[in-house]
């Protein structure tokens, strides 16, 4: 309570220490009325510094998203893909086709892997 009265004491606010004192304020809730009255205006919210243009840029970066609609489902598979980009699905199943195949050529002998070296 003391520092309350430090602070009101240290904004020159129109109450006076007498009054705060009066035996009709000692019961809290009357004083913290009456404080309520003082601090209206004064106890706003208010940041200490300003936010720079980067960190405001950051903070927002989702609201600058938007909703797409350039996806679409794959024509083979069924999985979505982006519009006019290979299907992510597809790409995979034939990579590992191919890695099988490549594999298969190597162990029978069709590919020599092995490096010739004069
Ligand atoms: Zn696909």
């Amino acid at each position: 309570m003391s520092v309350l009265l430090k602070n009101v004491l240290a904004l020159n606010c129109s109450y006076t220490i007498n009054k705060l004192l009066t035996p009709a304020v000692v019961t809290s809730s009357s004083l913290l009325e009456r404080l309520a009255d003082i601090w209206d205006g004064v106890l706003n919210a208010v940041p200490k510094k300003r936010r720079s243009l980067q960190q405001r840029h950051w903070r927002n970066k989702f609201k600058a998203l938007q909703p797409r609609n350039d996806i679409e489902d794959c024509v083979v598979c069924g999985h979505k893909k982006l519009q006019g980009h290979l299907c992510n699905n597809c790409f995979k199943w034939t990579m590992t086709l191919t890695e099988k195949l490549w594999q298969k050529k190597i162990d029978s002998g069709e590919i020599n892997t092995k490096r010739h070296v004069r």
